[in-house]
């Protein structure tokens, strides 16, 4: 869907190129993030793809056509993008804020109005609002406000930068919840920049994790990223506790399926009234945490007709 071949970018003065040979492919659908140290060339990503900037040399291609021989409004239309620190206008008001694109599209009134009203719905935004400046709203609600304006024209490609950034941990969470249930529905390509390794691995799909000098150290989905580091500077990045925040991202279906196999699919224990029970999507976390909590040797984990016992050598085991 999107495609970077060999794109650099210097900007006039400086000395080290911020992005240097850059070659990577976007797969349509996805939520790709892009994680790595501040100035390590993530925004200058971004804005060379929607072209707020153009690359020193390279190409840039979205389905299969060269960006650069795309005309602003086909831009626009294809492309939403949530600007660092939210970035609404700030003498506008909400609704306007939210109806850039497609006024800039020269939609009428009327079409712009009723598209804001649902886009106000879908971000789970008051309407009372609409009337607001943005400094009137809390860092949560502008965030909102943001999404809501990049997605005005039912882009198929949607670009966040670091969209979570400007609001606390507890607000972060819920939006970082509320995107992935948005992604299920919608279904955008979506390339979203962070500097949060925890972030990266919550939202993406696949993860790409730069170094300071802008180069892909590894491009890999969170399983991979995390059961395989590709290079020491990618383990440092991941920090500590690499095995736990895999089996973290590790449901317990996956064992199921192993341990459900013909031969061993019923092996009753005589205990088994005793012992705690987890549905098959729990984590192997979770299945740790109620092992280590408690005397019990396993735990029973079902799925529909399927239940098997899991023990701490069978998380050891899906953890290889
Ligand atoms: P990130 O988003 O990863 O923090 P940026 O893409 O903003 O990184 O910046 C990458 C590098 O390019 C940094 O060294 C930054 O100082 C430099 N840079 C960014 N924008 C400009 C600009 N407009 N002019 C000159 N240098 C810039
Ligand atoms: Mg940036």
């Amino acid at each position: 869907m999107i495609r970077l071949e060999h794109v650099t970018k210097r900007y006039e003065g400086g000395q080290a190129p911020a992005v240097e040979d850059l070659s990577m492919v976007i797969p349509r659908g996805e939520l790709v993030v892009l994680v790595g140290p501040s100035g390590c060339g993530k925004t200058t990503i971004l804005k060379m793809i929607n072209r707020v900037i153009e690359p020193s040399s390279g190409t840039i291609y979205l389905d299969g056509a060269e960006t650069s021989t795309f005309a602003p409004h086909v831009l626009r239309r294809s492309i939403g993008y949530v600007i660092q620190r939210v970035g609404l206008f700030p003498h506008r008001t909400i609704a306007d804020n939210i109806g850039t694109v497609p006024t800039l599209l020269g939609w009428d009134d009327d079409r712009i109005r009723r598209r804001v009203e649902e886009l106000v719905a879908l971000m789970g935004l008051d309407s009372e609002l609409l009337d607001r400046y943005p400094q009137a709203l809390s860092g949560g609600q502008q965030q909102r406000a943001g999404v809501a304006r990049a997605l005005a024209a039912d882009p198929p490609v949607l670009l966040m930068d670091e969209p979570f950034g400007a609001v606390d941990p507890v607000v972060r969470t819920r939006l970082q919840g509320e995107l992935l249930d948005l992604q299920q529905r919608l279904h955008k390509t979506i390339v979203l920049v962070t500097h949060d390794i925890d972030e990266a691995l919550r939202l993406g799909d696949r993860i790409a994790v730069f170094s300071e000098v802008g180069r892909i150290e590894q491009f890999a989905s969170p399983e991979e990223l995390l059961a395989r580091p590709a290079s020491p500077y990618v383990d440092e990045f991941l920090g500590a506790h690499r095995t736990l925040r895999r089996a973290g991202l590790l449901r317990l279906d996956a064992i199921l399926c192993r341990k459900a196999m013909p031969a061993d699919a019923v092996q009753p224990y005589q205990d088994d009234a005793g012992l705690p029970r987890l549905a098959s999507s729990a984590t192997v976390r979770d299945a740790l945490d109620v092992l280590l909590a408690g005397k019990h040797q396993a735990v029973i984990v079902t799925s529909g007709d399927v239940t098997v016992h899991v023990a701490f050598d069978d998380l050891r085991a899906a953890l290889e």
